[in-house]
């Protein structure tokens, strides 16, 4: 299981600012991530996190360098052939959520695998929202939910749809301790199963529980920093 899903070579993103100047979010950024590790990216606001995972998740083309998913180029694509990628084969948790506020949670669960032609069953919604405590809320419209839960329902909405990739920004910013460790465990399993998570954190104990962090400063790589495995630490 040491298949590289994303690889990184020379990234460099440039934004036009105004009167015709620019700003380099990142600059040169190279790294490869191997099929069902958990990843974390971390580092100061304003360091680039979002803009990267945006860049390495096709959502952002960079200004310079090649980014590829799966061994595929998603950005030298049409954009028929990339929207049908990133539904079917990369999932992403927004920092802001990106509900549908006028549905219910269940509906929004249930919004990606109708685009996709995706059978969802009910019982799976069912159990994942258990996992989530998420049952009360289910038949609930997004607006009557708080922070927490809309966060639980973003994350569910992402993980039902199956994706063997899953990028996160910031996934756990509006939840307390309880949901945090429910979220968690749901990450681990999803590692476990062999899916590959890319996570930017702020909450550096949470990075600490992913295999590997690499840590942004001004736009580039600072450090990285490898966890040891559990069952390779001996005391
Ligand atoms: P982080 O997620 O680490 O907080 P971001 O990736 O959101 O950082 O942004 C990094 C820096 O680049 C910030 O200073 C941000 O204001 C700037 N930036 C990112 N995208 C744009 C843009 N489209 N236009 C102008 N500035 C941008
Ligand atoms: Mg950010």
């Amino acid at each position: 299981m040491n298949d590289v899903v994303v690889s990184v070579k020379h990234l460099t993103k440039e934004v036009a600012l105004a009167q015709g100047n620019t700003l380099k979010v990142l600059d040169d950024i190279s790294f490869d991530v191997n099929q069902g590790v958990f990843v974390s990216i971390v580092g100061p606001s304003g360091s680039g996190k979002s803009t990267l995972l945006y860049c390495i998740s096709s959502l952002l083309p960079p200004s310079k360098g090649k980014i590829l998913i799966k061994g595929k180029s998603p950005y030298e694509w049409r954009a028929s052939k990339l929207a049908k990628f990133r539904r079917k084969e990369i999932g992403f948790i927004f920092q802001d959520f990106q509900l549908v506020s006028s549905l219910s949670a269940y509906d929004n669960l249930l919004l990606p695998g109708i685009l996709n032609g995706q059978k969802i069953k009910p019982p799976m919604v069912d159990a994942l929202a258990a996992k989530l405590e998420l049952t009360a809320e289910l038949h609930q419209s997004i607006d009557a939910l708080s922070g927490g839960e809309q966060q639980r329902v973003a994350i569910a909405r992402t993980v039902l749809a199956d994706p063997d990739i899953i990028f996160l920004d910031e996934p756990t910013s509006a939840l307390d301790t309880h949901s945090r460790q429910l979220v968690m465990k749901l990450f681990q399993e999803l590692v476990n199963q062999g899916k590959t998570l890319i996570m930017v954190t702020h909450d550096l104990e949470l990075a600490g529980e992913t295999s590997r962090s690499i840590v942004l400063r001004d736009g580039r790589i600072e450090r990285e920093i490898q966890m040891p495995a559990a069952e390779t630490v001996r005391i």
